[in-house]
C-alpha cells in the first residue's frame, strides 16, 4: 500500500511529466473512484482547456493545483499508480481516470483495487480538516513537543497509533513497522508503557526513516540493506542481531518485528 515515500514518488513523478500542459479532455473509466460529490462531468469541465500547475504531497495525499482554479484530490489506496505515457500508445491497465494532454501524452490514475480516490477541492487545507487528516508525518512545524501532546490520552498499541492518519498523516503499516524496529520499541507496547525518551526515539526515527525513503520514492532495492522492510519475512534473519524476524498481528494488521532488538 503507498504510504508516505510511496506517493513522494508519485508527486516527483507527476512534476517531472505532465505539468504545464494543457489539458484536452479527461475520461473517467470507472466512476466508483470518484469521491463522493464529485461526478465525472464536473471533473472533466474542471480541467479541460486548463493545466496542471503544481502539486502538493500531505500524508497518503496528493493535490494538484489547476490553473484556472480548485485542486485535484487523489488517493491512492492499496494498489494507486500513475502513469504517463503516449497517447498512441495503448491505455495501461486498470486506468481509472485519464487525463489527455497536448502534444499527445497523457497523464492516468490507474488503480486495480479501487480503494483509492479523485476528486476535486477549493482549499487543500479545509479537505484535509473534513477528512480528519492530521499534520504530515514529515512537516516542520510538526515538532517532538507537539507529537508528544498529541498522544496524550492516546490508548491502544504504538503501532496501531502512528498508523492513525488523524494524528500523524503518512505512515503506513510497513514504514510503522520500520520505525519500531530502528527504534527498537516494541510494536504492541502502549503509549503509556514508553517513556520519554522512547517517545522521542520513535519521533526522530521517524523522521529519519521517512525522509531517506521519500528520497528514494519507497523503492524497496534502493533502502539500505539494515533496515526490517527488505526482510519483512516472518523467521528472516534480523538484519541487526542473530535473532529472526518475527510476524504476528497487531491493531489488526500484519507487523513484522524482531524480538531480541524490540523487547517488551
Ligand atoms: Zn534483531
Amino acid at each position: 500500500m503507498p504510504e508516505l515515500p510511496d506517493v513522494e514518488g508519485f508527486k516527483q513523478y507527476l512534476d517531472s511529466t505532465a505539468l504545464r500542459q494543457k489539458i484536452r479532455t479527461t475520461h473517467v473509466r470507472d466512476k466508483r473512484i470518484l469521491e463522493e460529490g464529485v461526478s465525472a462531468s464536473a471533473l472533466g469541465r474542471a480541467l479541460k482547456g486548463s493545466s496542471l500547475r503544481e502539486s502538493r504531497r500531505h500524508g497518503k495525499h496528493v493535490f494538484v493545483r489547476i490553473g484556472s482554479g480548485g485542486w485535484l484530490t487523489m488517493h491512492f489506496g492499496m494498489t494507486g499508480e500513475l502513469v504517463y505515457n503516449d497517447g498512441d500508445d495503448e491505455e495501461p491497465k486498470y486506468a481509472r481516470v485519464v487525463i489527455e494532454l497536448s502534444k499527445g501524452k497523457r497523464l492516468s490514475y490507474t488503480c486495480r483495487r479501487m480503494l483509492g480516490e479523485v476528486g476535486l477541492t477549493d482549499d487543500v487545507d479545509a479537505y484535509l480538516q473534513e477528512h480528519d487528516i492530521g499534520p504530515d508525518a514529515l512537516d516542520s512545524k510538526l515538532t517532538l513537543t507537539k507529537f508528544r501532546k498529541s498522544l496524550e490520552g492516546r490508548r491502544g498499541a504504538i503501532k496501531g497509533v502512528v498508523m492513525d492518519q488523524s494524528l500523524l498523516a503518512g505512515v503506513g503499516n510497513v514504514y510503522a513497522d520500520e520505525v519500531l524496529f530502528q527504534a527498537r520499541v516494541h510494536p504492541q507496547l502502549k503509549i503509556d508503557d514508553l517513556d520519554d525518551e522512547e517517545i522521542g526515539e520513535v519521533f526522530k526515527t521517524m523522521r529519519r526513516v521517512l525522509k531517506l525513503a521519500a528520497k528514494h520514492g519507497g523503492e524497496v532495492d534502493q533502502l539500505p540493506s539494515s533496515w526490517l522492510i527488505p526482510h519483512r519475512e516472518d523467521g528472516a534473519d534480523c538484519p541487526k542481531c542473530t535473532g529472526k524476524v518475527k510476524k504476528t498481528k497487531v491493531s489488526g494488521r500484519s507487523t513484522y518485528y524482531c524480538p531480541r532488538c524490540q523487547p517488551k
